[in-house]
């Protein structure tokens, strides 16, 4: 068996130590999958017949990792995070599910065969002995992988039942690896979606997460809403549908808020942007009107009663305060770029004061995003790169003796003078010849500088530091020109 990515050592030493003692030792779960999909695995997770207490004594460092019997076996060489700490898991046979979360009980007393059953998709029950290189796949999942299929092992009504987060992993995993759902099995969510209402709001959200976090969000969206569990996630993106807008907009809001989370997603761009681009929209639903002359639709305040939505949606996932700030910062503000008569410099400031320099550039992508799920071809037309033109020049160092790595004050000690016009003519001064080179720019050789120009008379200083003024007016010109060229705007 070849695959596109080897085994670390770090991995196959453990499974070797394992086997050198006697022990049955495989890879096992999503690190098999990917590795028969070509793809990097994130983790290594090891399956062994040794009880928890035989792994700790064959490996020098090792600790719990929870209570189904898990041992970390820490490797502290290694310089990949991912291996830092391989996972080494007992064969285990499940109990019942009474609480649809937490097996009762957990038995050591397991084979091979009774821990891949209890796992919840074919693809996801696959073990691989490393030396031997052959693969136990009781529930044909290399037929599924090879068909992009997830399908649930056994009967897929009592899987749900037992763990009801099994139904949020089948649409997750479908959106990160593009598969399509079993018949039987997306059945089977329908009829169980339901037993989402009971789970831990902690568990849903970090699905939902990785669900946005997949290269194909809008797929994962489209089929969570097709499958009935969107209503336990984000029940407020179902309103959006067939909400029709203006001739501007090829699609309904629900649509467009899908392509704009989905160009986020094709950008490669972080969750926050990905989230404000599908949540940007959120109030569009209760704030449409007919306009006063009944021609066409408006959405006024929109973005203000977003803000207050997206606030609502992240707090009840209990989403982390940092990146619900965020979010709903960018929701609040994404209307900035569509504002024609806002665009001058001191409107641009205004934003920047409003959400910050670092979110200023976020708004931008959002902007990106929403004009893509538009349906428009060009992700950033004249105007936005226009504003992205200003953003830089507000945000640019100006060009001045505050640059200078000495002031008046130091100049003045340094010289033992009082205040006057010489010190403006020598800071200019300076700045001229820093303009020119600006390795100079240090406290000591500037001061020396200083120390010379002091001793000059005064009209002669004078005329040096006008040349200094005239050059730093050359210098923003300059650097003003150069940001425009950059966003091909005038
Ligand atoms: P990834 O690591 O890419 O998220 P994964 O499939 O490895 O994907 P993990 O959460 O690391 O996901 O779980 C490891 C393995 O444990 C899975 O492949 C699956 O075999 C099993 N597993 C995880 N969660 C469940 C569950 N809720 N029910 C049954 N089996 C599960
Ligand atoms: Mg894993």
């Amino acid at each position: 068996m070849t695959y596109k990515y080897s085994i670390p050592k770090e991995v196959s030493q453990v499974t070797n130590s394992l086997k050198n003692k006697g022990f049955e030792a495989f890879l096992v779960g999503g690190c098999v999958r990917d590795l028969i999909l070509n793809k990097k695995p994130k983790d290594w997770d090891v399956t062994t017949n040794a009880k928890p207490e035989q792994i700790m004594e064959i490996f020098p460092e090792t600790f719990y990792e929870n209570d189904y019997g898990t041992v970390g076996v820490v490797n502290e060489e290694t310089e990949d995070g991912t291996l830092k700490i391989v996972e080494v898991t007992p064969f285990r046979l499940e109990g019942g599910y009474s609480d649809k979360r937490r097996p009762d009980s957990v038995s050591f007393e397991a084979t091979l065969e009774d821990d891949l059953e209890r796992r919840d998709f074919t693809i996801n029950a696959i073990a691989l002995d490393v030396e031997k290189e052959y693969v136990v796949d009781p529930f044909k999942g290399q037929e599924d992988l090879g068909s992009n299929l997830i399908k649930a092992v056994g009967n897929p009504i009592d899987r749900f039942n037992e763990d009801g987060l099994r139904i949020l992993r089948a649409v997750r995993l479908s959106a990160e690896l593009g598969f399509s759902i079993d018949l039987e099995t997306e059945k089977a969510i329908l009829e169980t979606s339901y037993l989402l209402k009971e789970m831990a709001t902690e568990r849903i959200r970090d699905e939902f997460i990785r669900m946005i976090e997949s290269n194909e969000p809008m797929l994962g969206i489209i089929m969570a809403k097709k499958l009935g569990i969107l209503r336990y996630i984000v029940p407020e993106l179902e309103e959006t549908v067939d909400v029709e807008q203006n001739k501007a907009h090829s699609y309904d809001v629900w649509t467009h808020s899908l392509k704009s989370l989905q160009h986020a997603a094709d950008r490669g761009w972080p969750l926050k942007i990905r989230l404000a681009a599908l949540l940007h929209d959120i109030s569009k639903p209760e704030s449409r009107r007919r306009s006063k002359d009944k021609e066409k639709w408006t959405f006024y305040g929109h973005e203000v009663t977003g803000a207050r939505r997206a606030l609502t949606i992240m707090r009840r996932l209990k989403f982390a305060n940092d990146i619900t700030e965020e979010v709903v910062k960018l929701v609040r503000w994404h209307m900035f770029f569509s504002d024609t008569e806002k665009i001058t410099l001191s409107a641009v400031r205004r934003l920047i004061a409003s959400v910050g320099k670092d979110s200023v550039w976020d708004l931008v992508k959002v902007r990106m995003c929403d004009r893509i799920g538009t349906g428009r071809p060009k992700e950033s037309p004249y105007r936005l790169r226009k504003y992205q033109s200003m953003i830089e020049e507000v945000l640019r160092d100006p060009v001045n003796v505050g640059m200078l790595e000495i002031d008046g004050k130091d100049i003045m000690d340094a010289a033992n003078i009082e205040p006057g016009p010489k010190i403006g003519f020598i800071l200019h001064a300076l700045l001229d010849e820093v303009l020119d080179d600006p390795t100079i720019n240090k406290k000591d050789i500037l001061t020396k500088k200083a120390l010379d120009m002091v001793k000059m008379d005064l009209k002669e200083l004078k005329k040096l530091g006008e040349r200094g003024k005239n050059k730093k007016e050359e210098e923003e010109t300059r650097k003003i020109e150069d940001i425009r060229h950059k966003y091909k705007v005038q």
